[in-house]
């Protein structure tokens, strides 16, 4: 991989008791030229913690930034997106097909109907971000969300 290279990757990370209220995630911009988006936390003081957290930047500074998050004593686990349809919304316009690396969404030449596989599918979200009605939604695994619609 070309280490300037763009780079974007969906993290989860567990806080141990005595990390927890530290300024840790900050530390990824200003020391690795990161950014970030927090999408889901559930941080209590003094109790372990859980984060699913995007990170944007060069695939070197992602490399270095987890390997400081580690050194921190932050669990680091890459966060398994699961991408699904929502079939009522799907209007067969085609769109997703011509993006998808994939071939998990093609035309049916038949039906004239999008066909959707999901066990070929990679998730790597392309179809979520041109879908225009939102029928191609990704979901956030790892037990991320679990944790956090329990805090
Ligand atoms: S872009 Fe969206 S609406 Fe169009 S075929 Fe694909 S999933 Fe269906
Ligand atoms: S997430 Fe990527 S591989 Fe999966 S269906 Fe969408 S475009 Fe295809």
């Amino acid at each position: 991989m070309d280490a300037d290279a763009p780079y974007s990757q969906i993290v989860y990370l567990v806080f141990a008791p005595d990390v927890v209220g530290k300024a840790i995630v900050c530390s990824l911009a200003r020391k690795f030229d990161l950014e970030f988006n927090i999408l889901k936390a559930q941080i209590t003081p003094r109790q372990e913690g859980a984060m699913t957290l995007e990170l944007s930047g060069s695939a070197a500074a992602f490399q270095a930034g987890l390997d400081f998050l580690r050194d921190q004593g932050l669990k680091v686990s890459p966060a398994a997106q699961r991408i699904t349809r929502d079939e009522a919304s799907c209007m067969h316009c085609g769109v997703c097909t011509s993006l998808c690396p994939a071939r998990a969404l093609h035309l049916d030449r038949v039906s004239r109907e999008v066909v959707f596989e999901s066990e070929k599918c990679t998730t790597c979200g392309l179809c979520t971000q041109v879908c225009p009605v939102g029928a191609m939604q990704a979901r956030i695994e790892n037990g991320a969300e679990e944790a956090a619609e329990d805090a």
